[in-house]
């Protein structure tokens, strides 16, 4: 069955949304947050995101662009980080999404930064820089997602909440794509889903 997905991404990458909507058959909910809902109430403005924005998707794209990291502003990522916030939250008549980041190919030298020998374990990790350089804190508190385990080194897909893509390997063809898919919609159920953070500090 194929999942609804909500598309979460800054305006300059408009782009990369209409190829994932026209060419890849993915089942998707038009729509974009582009204005504040105001409210003190923290919980009514999240379950109103997901009524009138994420509806009935179970799974958010994130798309991670040249634009779309914690350092350039609390102002200006603020639509971004409701969209993953809403998408965090776990509601009475509304359970969470999981959450997908496709790495768009500019930021790719920036983020896939080669490896390292590690001095725990004396083996080989990828260094993928998902930090506030890269991203907003909503998904890189959810992709490295803190303490790791005693006696881990580094994470494993079990340890992330959040599933990371390259763009190449997502759009190769509408198979790949729902595989990429799947495997976000099933963090759902995955016990890690108990140690999300919906609004980090
Ligand atoms: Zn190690």
């Amino acid at each position: 069955m194929a999942h609804r997905v909500f598309i979460s991404h800054k305006r300059e990458d408009k782009s990369y949304k209409n190829y994932i909507q026209n060419n890849l058959g993915v089942d998707m909910i038009d729509k974009s947050l582009n204005e504040a809902i105001d409210s003190d109430d923290e919980d009514y403005i999240m379950r109103k995101i997901r009524e009138d924005y994420l509806s009935d998707s179970t799974v958010t794209i994130f798309l991670i662009g040249t634009h779309s990291s914690e350092n350039e502003g609390e102002e200006e990522q603020v639509y971004i980080k409701r969209e993953l916030q809403a998408s965090l939250f776990d509601g009475k008549a509304n359970s969470r999404n999981g959450i997908l980041g496709i790495v768009l190919p500019d930021m790719y030298d920036k983020i896939y930064r080669g490896s390292y020998a590690c001095s725990k374990c004396g083996g080989n990790h990828n260094y993928v820089d998902i930090g506030d350089e890269t991203v907003i804190k909503e998904f890189s508190c959810n992709y490295y997602i803190k303490p790791l385990a005693d006696g881990k080194c580094a994470w494993s897909d079990d340890d992330r909440y959040c599933v990371l893509v390259k763009w190449d390997d997502f759009k190769k063809d509408a198979e790949s794509a729902e595989k990429y898919i799947d495997q976000t919609f099933d963090k759902r159920q995955h016990h890690i889903s108990k140690k999300v953070t919906v609004r980090p500090k």
